[in-house]
């Protein structure tokens, strides 16, 4: 089965029309129209999911990739997407997927993503790339069939999901990436993202945190216009004192891409600096992004500064916690869920 299926959380309005609650737009979608991210249609009355089993990409990555730091690290990931946004940043690094409104993509029904995860010797399933929310039938019943099979599944994702959808996917999923964009600053999420609301980016993340989903944050500095530390020391406040100090924070350095060619990559000094203000803030676990060979890519012991896991780009090149996860020169813990598979590979294996 590919293409159409009937959408998981929708609801009949009157009038034929139907309202999506499965991300925080709610739209409200007219008989033979599709909702914001393209890939939504209500047909006859009823809302149908256009992308089911059609998968836009597919590769087996390392799970740093995501990235993950704190979760089965050294591990692989059958990483899926379909078409399809609810954003529409306009740095998008993935936008001639994300921002492709005729429905494409290979058939690649959840039973085969599955046996192509165990093929490929990946311990988990990510559905990322593009924006999991909006394709969540296809992620769902996938999640559904990786667990059968001692899969773990996790999201990468704006975190723009309803409670009702976190309630709903949240028995399956493992682990969330959630991705901020200039801090989480509200006037960048309107100008640049089309987001009128950041609100419900942290209503999920409290919800996600409540069903025991581990999360991790990244936090995108775009240049100019989503570079403010007063802005990074905020939400950085706000993750210590809503999800814990030892939730591990992100920082991503921006490239050029889509429409914002013209603005440069992230200064260094810049990104250093954002690193510096969000450990202050008390957040254990901080790293930079985007920029390999970087210091603030390792784990250091937050009690005695010990650097305990190195690592390379999407490799992992030094491992030195003890078996049960501590700190080998003072005996802190680290937090790391999750089993640590030595040698595992940094390379990504692209299928399509
Ligand atoms: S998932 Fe798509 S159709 Fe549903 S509310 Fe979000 S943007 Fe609208």
């Amino acid at each position: 089965m590919s293409g159409l299926k009937e959408a998981y959380l929708y609801e009949p309005i009157g009038d034929e029309r139907v309202r999506c609650n499965l991300c925080a737009r709610r739209c409200v979608i007219p008989e033979g129209k599709r909702g914001f991210c393209g890939v939504r249609k209500n047909i006859g009355g009823k809302l149908y999911s256009l992308v089911y089993g059609k998968a836009v990409a597919a590769a087996a990555d390392p799970i740093m990739k995501k990235p993950l730091y704190h979760f089965h690290p050294g591990s692989s990931v059958m990483s899926i997407a379909t078409i399809g946004c609810n954003f529409r940043c306009r740095y998008c690094d993935n936008w001639s997927i994300s921002q492709e409104r005729e429905v494409s993509g290979m058939k690649l029904p959840p039973a085969r993503v599955v046996q192509l995860a165990l093929e490929y010797g990946c311990q988990g399933i990510s559905y990322t790339y593009t924006e999991p929310t909006i394709f969540m039938e296809y992620a769902y019943d996938t999640a559904k069939l990786a667990k059968e099979k001692g899969l773990f599944n996790t999201f990468v994702t704006n975190g723009y999901m309803t409670p009702e959808a976190v309630d709903f996917i949240s028995p399956y999923l493992d682990a969330a990436t959630v991705d901020f964009k200039g801090s989480g600053n509200p006037e960048f999420y309107k100008t640049m993202a089309a987001v009128p609301d950041v609100e419900p980016i942290y209503e999920c993340l409290k919800a996600l945190k409540r069903r025991g989903v581990h999360i991790e944050i990244t936090n995108l500095i775009v240049t100019k216009y989503g570079d403010s530390i007063d802005d990074l020391k905020m939400l950085a406040e706000w993750v210590r004192d809503n999800l814990g100090p030892d939730t591990p924070f992100h920082i991503l350095r921006f490239h050029p891409d889509y429409m914002l060619t013209d603005v440069p990559a992230t200064p260094l000094n810049t990104l250093e600096k954002a690193c510096e203000v969000a450990k202050e803030t008390g957040l254990h676990y901080v790293y930079l992004g985007n920029v390999p060979g970087h210091r603030y890519e390792h784990t250091y012991c937050p009690n005695c500064g010990e650097r305990v896991i190195e690592r390379f780009g999407f490799y992992i090149t030094r491992w030195r916690l003890t078996e049960d996860k501590k700190c080998p020169n003072c005996g802190q813990e680290i937090p790391i869920k999750g089993k640590y598979y030595p040698g595992g590979s940094g390379y990504q294996m692209p299928i399509f």
